[in-house]
Order: structure tokens, then C-alpha cells, then sequence
């Protein structure tokens, strides 16, 4: 089986890791730090902090706007569930607003009529690596004084050019703060493993707290330094063990030193898919918009046809060994969220018609022009 997604690894990696093992701290060490300082310059933001994955990075995210029971953040219906789960971890109500067709991503307008005092941030994702609108959701959240908040795990590598200034996701510029994955499947890889990206030093300094158990550690942040002794640190809000290790922390500085040519192989399989998918009838290939430079974390077609035709041609691509995925399930037809939120089929019309349309075919770096082509002559035929 072709799979969708997988890790690119070589000898230089594993020697990077087997470096970090040896090394006096494996961690919370040198490590770490260095690789945060790598991915600020890699993605020109002021401050990095590393988690143990994608999802405990969302979590402190969440749990650094100091949310309110009753409080809301708008977010997508069309991403991993854990997007809407650090919301509700966060003891705020996730709202959900409908995409934007073409892209995948959270459509502006959307967001817009879902805004209420309640409103704390809005929470996009990057779908399938393309840059959300940041533009329009920029601007929507500046008009209210809420911030952006950017799921930006599928674009680790991608860039807009607002006003013809290329800009990585993940700078300060973009959102509040960002949050990547380092899962395998994603650009590049840390085994698990997530960061937030912020320019601002409050936001930074929640994040590190939230990332080993709410602590103060240095005395200048204590609220009562005249407790203080040699032993003394302080709990200040919940948090919890999110630390990545040194040795995670050095594969992912050998990766991204690969991360351009991981990128490059990524756009080359994207635009080699559109030339040989073009013409197939009944079939929708994803779009770029005019500025925007995608990762291709995932390259996702649309069968016409419905649903019931859509399981038809994912079932016999499967059957001749093409290891497609449906990325996602709308966060609003999961039993836990029907049950939360009161949603069912038809509360999100364009996230609902885009899963029962989308199936996301073979794209990592490693996948060979013989397995592109096995794919798209599966396709050919599973759409016949
Ligand atoms: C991968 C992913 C996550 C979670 O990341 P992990 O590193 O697997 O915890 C969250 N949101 C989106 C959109 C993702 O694709």
C-alpha cells in the first residue's frame, strides 16, 4: 500500500539523534533551545516554544488566551478534531464556521457572522498546508481587539505575499501565535513532537509555563518572592508535562535543514498530479490562490457525484493498493461534538459537501514518479 503521508529519514538523522543520546542532558538541555531558535528564524517570529506534539501545542495556545467559562472561539469544522478539543480543554465554547469551498480553509465571511461579545480569538487552520486567509481573518480580528490564532499544522513551510512581501506561516505578522506538528506525516518531523510561534513575550512566557506544569521557575516572575529559598518555585496556572527532548529536538534541526528540499519535492509531486490528473472527468484538483505558496502537507481531490460515489472510488483505490485517507471528518458530526454543540448533517453545508467529496491521495517526499503514476492510472480507472 502507497500510504498518503510518511517520514523522510536518512543517515545524517539518525546520526543527529544518536549525538543528542549522548549528550549530558537528553532532556530539557541545549537542545531544545536551539532548535526553538532555528524555527523563529525559519518562520521570523520572536519566540519559539516546542511541545511534545501538534496537540499539546494547540493546548497552551488555548490555554494562554486565559479563557472563561462561557467565553468563544470560532473555528473550523474542517480539521483534526484536536483544533476544537483545545478549546473546550481550555473551559471555553467552541463555534464553529463554515469553509470557504474552494480552499478548504475557514471562509472570512463566515467567521464574521458568528463574532459575539463572547468572542476571545478565531481559530483557522491552514488545510492541507494552504494559508488560510490570513488577510481577511487579520483584519476581522483586529476590528474586534481579539487575537488569530493559526492551526498551522499541515503548513510548516508554506508562505503568502501580502503586498508582495513573501511571509512564512508562523511569523508574528500572520497571527498571534501559530501552532505546528512535527507528527511523521506532516513536512518534517520531530517523531511527535509541536510548537507555538508568537511575537509577543506574554503569550511566550504562558506557553513555557503551561509546557512543565504552570511553574515559575526564575525568580522574576515569582508573585511571592519572599518565599523564596534555593528549593522555591512557584505554581501559577494548571499545565501539565508537554516537554519535548533534546534528542526530538535534534532530529528536528537535522530535518529542517532539509526542509526546502522536502518542500521542493512536495510542489514538484502537486504540480506533476495537476498535469496528470487534468481532464479526468468528475474530478476536482485543489486550488492555489493568486500570493499563496502551500506546504502540500496533503494534496486532496473531490469526486462529484456525492457521497455514496465518493466511498465508491476511495474503496477501489484501497482495493488496488493506493493508500488514500478522508481528511476529515467534520468536527461537528463527531458524537461527542453533535452532543456538545446540538449539531448534525446540515449545520455546515460546505464542510459537509467537501468530506463527502474529498479523499487525499499519496504526496510525501520519498513517493516515486512510478507511484504517482500507479496512482493517478488507479484513479483513472476507480473513476471509470
Ligand atoms: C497533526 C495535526 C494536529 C495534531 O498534531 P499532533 O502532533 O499529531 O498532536 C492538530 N491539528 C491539525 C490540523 C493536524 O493536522
Amino acid at each position: 500500500m502507497i500510504p498518503y503521508g510518511r517520514h523522510s529519514l536518512d543517515k545524517t538523522d539518525f546520526e543527529a539523534v544518536a549525538a543528542a543520546l549522548r549528550g549530558e542532558r537528553i532532556t530539557q538541555g541545549p537542545t531544545v533551545e536551539a532548535f526553538e531558535a532555528a524555527v523563529a528564524a525559519r518562520v521570523e517570529a520572536r519566540h519559539v516554544v516546542a511541545f511534545s506534539s501538534g496537540t499539546s501545542a494547540l493546548y497552551a495556545a488555548a490555554d494562554a488566551l486565559g479563557l472563561s467559562p462561557g467565553d468563544e472561539v470560532i473555528t473550523t469544522p474542517n480539521t483534526f478534531v484536536a483544533t476544537a478539543n483545545a478549546i473546550v480543554h481550555a473551559g471555553a465554547r467552541p463555534v464553529l464556521a463554515d469553509i470557504d469551498s474552494e480552499t478548504g480553509s475557514i471562509d472570512p465571511a463566515e467567521v464574521e457572522a458568528r463574532i459575539t461579545p463572547r468572542t476571545r480569538a478565531i481559530l483557522a487552520m491552514d488545510y492541507a498546508g494552504h494559508p488560510c486567509d490570513y488577510a481577511r481573518l487579520g483584519a476581522l480580528a483586529a476590528a474586534r481587539g481579539i487575537p488569530l490564532l493559526a492551526d498551522a499544522c499541515h503548513a510548516f513551510g508554506a508562505e503568502i505575499s501580502p503586498g508582495g512581501v513573501r511571509t512564512p506561516v508562523g511569523s508574528g505578522r500572520l497571527a498571534a501565535m501559530s501552532v505546528f506538528s512535527f507528527h511523521p506525516v506532516k513536512t518534517m518531523t520531530t517523531g511527535e513532537g509541536g510548537a507555538v510561534t508568537t511575537d509577543d513575550p506574554d503569550f511566550a512566557g504562558r506557553l513555557r509555563r503551561f509546557r512543565d506544569h504552570g511553574l515559575a521557575r526564575e525568580s522574576g516572575g515569582w508573585e511571592h518572592p519572599e518565599e523564596a529559598g534555593g528549593w522555591y518555585y512557584e505554581m501559577q496556572s494548571l499545565g501539565g508535562n508537554h516537554r519535548i527532548t533534546d534528542f526530538q529536538c535534534a532530529l528536528g534541526l537535522s530535518q529542517l535543514g532539509k526542509l526546502d528540499g522536502f518542500l521542493a519535492r512536495r510542489r514538484a509531486i502537486a504540480e506533476r498530479y495537476a498535469r496528470l490528473l487534468a481532464g479526468f472527468p468528475g474530478l476536482r484538483l485543489p486550488a492555489v490562490r493568486p500570493g499563496a505558496r502551500p506546504a502540500w502537507h496533503l494534496y486532496v481531490v473531490r469526486i462529484d457525484g456525492g457521497a455514496q460515489r465518493r466511498r465508491l472510488v476511495f474503496d477501489r483505490l484501497r482495493a488496488a493498493g493506493i493508500g488514500v485517507q478522508v481528511h476529515y471528518v467534520p468536527v461537528h458530526l463527531h458524537p461527542y461534538y453533535r452532543r456538545l454543540l446540538g449539531t448534525a448533517r446540515g449545520s455546515f453545508p460546505k464542510a459537509e459537501a467537501f468530506y463527502d467529496a474529498c479523499v487525499s491521495l499519496p504526496i510525501f517526499p520519498g513517493l516515486t514518479d512510478e507511484e504517482q503514476d500507479r496512482t493517478a492510472d488507479a484513479l483513472r480507472r476507480a473513476l471509470a
